[in-house]
């Protein structure tokens, strides 16, 4: 016989692991979701795959996911007739990291874990992993469809896991077999009773059946018919109904701060669900900025790679459901598609429009996503031409006038000062390092607000766009101020005297000091307090961005 290979986990996973196993987080139901999730997966990939090659079905071409519970072996079995894993997919998939976020993920955890204790880690979506959670040995048994051979998998969760060839009799005929051998407290998940609640409530809307046998030699019953929730009017489904089925899609553990479900006629026929996150998912800001929206023809799933919206709305999670692609559609077809094209500009403005009216209509849900999201949203400032002034009257700032809240630039420039013809702002770093900068004194002096711009992406947007309202950005690090025809507020500070000679004295011993070191040296109207500070040219890179060039090498 064939010795299993044991491996170890990559260094992240196992740190994962870790996590996970010494979680007393007490929402451990999560896991039962994800796998669901990842069965549901299953399922449609096949769908698809089949679309192509129906022989991959064979004689069993109904999707079905089946939960088996054995109280008395303290065991839970998650089964899918899905597309399956062969062996090479089964390390891949589950003993290294497929998403290059994890490590980002293990970081914030842990951060998390320290600031909180261990009460959070529950709720980060984790996918198969959560597992661990409730069991201290779970194998896995999967045959891909169409192969003539079958694998198996097993890990205690402690670092390494085997892999080894399984016979064909104790793989599933086709599909993914998850066996958890649970813990002594968590043995009411083989309890039918919660098996049954927590299915019902957690992944009641997941588009493939679920069907449950409670013990050994049971029958089973139907939990959830798998309908496809996104066909129902919207008159129907409430709120919850909602959020179930946003968390259904796996990984997610929060609330839907906003829902958008319609349906499009006329000359593209096709059925939007989408959902914004309440917070952001540990991979917001993967390098692959990847997209979250699913793409379904006529309820088939065809892709979650279809980009149906701009990369800076990737934390959108949901689906459209088309009614005018073909179901072989192939991936050419779906990057030149003219009818993605439609559906891609009427979803984008349709969640943006959605967005701008909770903004009138309800602030607190709209900042909620705009700290969650405005980083993000504000990269669509530099990449998407098309929308650049509505993104602009979307975004929000925290300024030198807005304490903890937010300030729009309508609201900045109905505030401008007599004579004030720019909008200012300081770049780069932290919001309480920039709010003590010595740049902002003039300005403070004035009563002269300033946006206070501390993400990364700010330092791109705001030097390639003209202005807002025909108001120029100026960086306050920049070159004159021109404050000087802007009265201070303080008026005994007015009558600002001619440079007197002792300054002038001294700027001419700084420029010899200094050297080539400087290109100029100024008296200026921006400082009250500090004796000096440094500034960038008029025309050129902002400090901050001289500084994000400098570390990149350029
Ligand atoms: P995600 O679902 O976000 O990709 P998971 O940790 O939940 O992350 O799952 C990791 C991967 O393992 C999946 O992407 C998939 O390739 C594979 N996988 C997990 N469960 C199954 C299953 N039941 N059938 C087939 N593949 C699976
Ligand atoms: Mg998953």
């Amino acid at each position: 016989p064939i010795q299993p290979e044991s491996r170890a986990f990559e260094a992240d996973v196992a740190k994962l692991l870790h996590l996970m196993v010494h979680s007393v987080y007490s929402d451990k139901d999560v896991f039962l979701r994800e796998l669901i999730s990842n069965a549901a997966d299953a399922c449609e990939k096949l769908r698809f795959e089949a679309i192509e090659t129906p022989s991959l079905l064979g004689d069993d071409p109904q999707p079905r996911i089946t939960v088996l519970a054995d109280p008395e072996a303290r065991r839970l079995v998650v089964e899918d007739n899905g597309v399956g894993m062969s062996r090479d997919e089964m390390v891949e998939a589950l003993g290294t990291i497929a998403r290059s976020g994890t490590k980002a993920f293990v970081e914030r955890i842990e951060a998390a874990q320290q600031k909180e204790g261990a009460q959070l880690i529950g709720q980060f979506g984790v996918g198969f992993y959560s597992a661990f959670m409730v069991a201290d040995r779970v194998e896995v048994v999967s045959r891909r469809a169409g192969a003539d051979e079958a694998a198996s998998w097993v890990s205690d969760g402690k670092g390494t896991f085997s892999v080894a060839p399984a016979s064909l009799e104790e793989a599933p005929a086709r599909g993914t077999r998850v066996i958890l051998h649970l813990l002594e407290d968590a043995a009411q998940y083989a309890e039918r009773w919660t098996l049954e609640s927590t299915i019902k409530a957690q992944s009641g809307h997941v588009p493939v059946p679920i069907w449950l046998v409670e013990k050994p030699g049971a029958e089973a019953v139907e939990l959830t018919d798998g309908a496809a929730l996104w066909t129902r009017p919207k008159s129907e489904l409430t709120k919850e109904d909602y959020a179930e089925f946003y968390r259904g899609l796996g990984g997610a553990f929060d609330e839907p701060a906003m829902t958008v479900h319609y349906r499009a006629e006329g000359r593209h026929e096709y059925t939007a669900l989408a959902f914004v996150p309440s917070s952001q998912p540990f991979d917001l800001f993967d390098p692959d900025r990847k997209g979250r929206m699913k793409l379904y023809v006529r309820r088939v799933f065809i892709t979650d790679d279809a980009e149906l919206l701009p990369r800076y709305l990737r934390f959108v999670r949901g689906l459209v459901d088309s009614a005018d692609l073909p179901l072989n559609v192939s991936r050419e077809m779906i990057q030149e598609s003219p009818i993605l094209g439609a559906i891609r500009k009427g979803l984008t403005n349709r969640v943006l429009g959605d967005i701008e009216k909770l903004a009138e209509t309800d602030a607190a849900t709209f900042e909620t996503i705009w700290s969650a999201f405005g980083p993000v949203i504000k990269e669509g400032l530099y990449e998407d031409y098309e929308r650049r002034a509505q993104l602009l009257a979307l975004s929000r700032f925290r300024t030198t006038a807005s304490g903890e809240g937010w300030r729009s630039l309508k609201e900045y420039v109905a505030d401008l000062k007599e004579n004030q013809t720019a909008i200012y702002y300081l770049a780069g770093g932290e919001r309480e390092r920039l709010r003590a900068s010595p740049h902002l004194e003039g300005f403070r002096a004035r009563g002269v607000e300033v946006l206070l711009l501390s993400d990364p992406v700010d330092s791109f947007w705001v030097t390639t766009l003209d202005g807002f309202e025909g108001k120029p950005f100026k960086s306050v690090t920049q070159g004159n101020a021109d404050l000087a025809l802007i009265s201070k507020l303080d008026a005994a500070e007015e009558a600002a005297p001619e440079t007197p000679p002792s300054v002038a004295e001294f700027i001419a011993f700084a420029k010899t000091a200094l050297g080539d070191q400087v290109a100029d040296v100024r008296a200026s109207d921006r400082l009250t307090e500090s004796p000096v500070c440094l500034v960038a040219p008029d025309h050129g890179p902002d400090r901050q961005l001289e500084k994000i060039l400098a570390s990149a090498g350029r």
